[in-house]
């Protein structure tokens, strides 16, 4: 039994104090697995400075701050470049909802999970969906990509760029002029590979484009980054407003509004845009994160960052093959950020897992779908994109493959990262 904390028999509190937990103490973890990842330590201050309200004039320069750092992140000049608050998701379905009215054709090319992921969020957004897979492990060649489109000829192309649950980093640079050659919106969820591999938004054509901040941006999750061309701008501007209340199901009008008041673009704009009129309540601690996560790339330099990811990416590759592992996928197109390690015959791979956080306060990843149970996923990205991380991590899964009966070189696997580091 801990001892009472102070405030926890305030009064008009019913429980006895030692009945309240204590406040929250999480154990330190090495977060190396495909996301969450641990956060700079200088997001997490910024999320402990104090509050000012919605329109404090600190707030809204904040907000203005924000929107030009990650100009900067994305590559673009889009005056439209703002945070929907929420998980990642949150941008996915408001680019979705926002862009795409129902029956329209929305073309996926699915390569993993994340998407089978937007197919789902277009289909809820009622839009006519079409996708094309290839097999996990593989990106989606672009002649493909240009066949379908031509093919299904939809509103909208909804393209994945870095997939984790298969590693793979979907090339984006030739599809922006496919999608404007047919007067197709380009949109990239690029929750997993932003800021740890090149990404171009205005150079490559994209019309819209989200993330999260728990991958190679280095915070928490909870606040998504999004931009919008022109172009996209003007789509969500065409969508009808809800401002006589709701239209009767049989108006022909009805289903051009957005369905969703919280991810309508067009009201997220306004406050985003010089009007600031009033719709959530920015999400003041996570505004901090963002900018700060930003803040932090861009003083490092975005490309420094993206270079220090393929360094530490480079260096665990050769670092599990070092330990005699496979590694899964076509690794020409893998993503700096994480890479997807074969478990070995014989050890059982959630208590190799569990043995690793257990005894090491290492976190790695378990895999979905048709890799679960086959394959590790280890990330090396955002503030973990380091030397140190990436050897302590290769140091504990030497010995717990040992621990597990599996033969392994001794230091096999950190004197090949540490080659990788040195540029041996
Ligand atoms: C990790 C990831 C997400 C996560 O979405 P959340 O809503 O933040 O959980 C989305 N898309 C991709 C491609 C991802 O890798």
């Amino acid at each position: 039994m801990t001892a009472a904390q102070p405030g926890s028999s305030l009064p008009g509190s019913s429980l006895p104090g030692p009945e309240l937990p204590g406040p929250i103490d999480p154990p330190t973890r090495l977060l190396m697995g495909p996301g969450p990842v641990s956060a700079y330590p200088s997001v997490l201050r910024a999320m402990s400075a104090p509050l000012v309200g919605q329109y404090d004039p600190f707030m809204t320069a904040s907000m203005t701050e924000t929107q030009e750092l990650y100009r900067q992140v994305w590559g673009t000049a889009n005056e439209a470049t703002m945070l929907v608050d929420g998980t990642s998701r949150a941008g996915i379905e408001a680019a979705i909802v926002s862009l795409v009215r129902p029956g329209e054709r929305v073309l996926v090319p699915v390569f993993g999970r994340f998407g089978l992921l937007l197919a789902e969020i277009a289909e809820r957004a009622m839009a006519e969906v079409h996708t094309i897979e290839v097999p996990w492990g593989q990106v989606v060649p672009v002649s493909t990509i240009d066949e379908a489109i031509r093919r299904v000829r939809p509103t909208l192309l909804a393209l994945v760029q870095g997939d984790t649950s298969t590693t793979m980093n979907q090339p984006l640079d030739e599809v922006g002029a496919l999608c404007a050659q047919h007067g197709v919106l380009f949109y990239s969820d690029a929750t997993a590979s932003l800021g740890g591999n090149p990404f171009e938004a205005d150079a490559w054509g994209l019309d819209a484009a989200t993330a999260g901040l728990q991958k190679c941006l280095g915070g928490p999750s909870g606040s998504a980054p999004i931009t919008l061309s022109e172009r996209a701008v003007e789509v969500v501007r065409s969508r009808k407003r809800v401002e006589a209340g709701i239209r009767e199901p049989d108006d022909p009008e009805a289903s051009d509004y957005v369905r969703s008041n919280y991810f309508d673009l067009g009201m997220i704009l306004d406050y985003w845009g010089p009007r600031r009129l009033n719709h959530h309540t920015e999400a003041t601690s996570m505004l901090y994160a963002a900018r700060e996560c930003a803040r932090v790339i861009l003083a490092e330099g975005r490309d420094a960052v993206v270079e220090r990811h393929r360094l530490a990416g480079d260096a665990m590759l050769a670092g599990v093959r070092g330990l005699g592992l496979e590694v899964f996928g076509d690794v020409a197109h893998k993503m700096h950020n994480v890479v997807a390690v074969e478990i070995p015959e014989g050890v059982p791979g959630d208590a190799a897992r569990a043995a690793m956080l257990t005894d090491f306060g290492i976190e790695i990843g378990t895999s979905f779908g048709p890799l679960h149970g086959r394959v590790w996923r280890i990330g090396t990205m955002g503030y973990n994109a380091r030397e140190d991380a990436v050897l302590t991590t290769l140091a504990a899964l030497e010995a717990v493959l040992r621990r597990f009966g599996r033969a392994v070189p001794p230091g096999g696997g950190t004197e090949a990262a540490a080659d990788v580091f040195r540029g041996a």
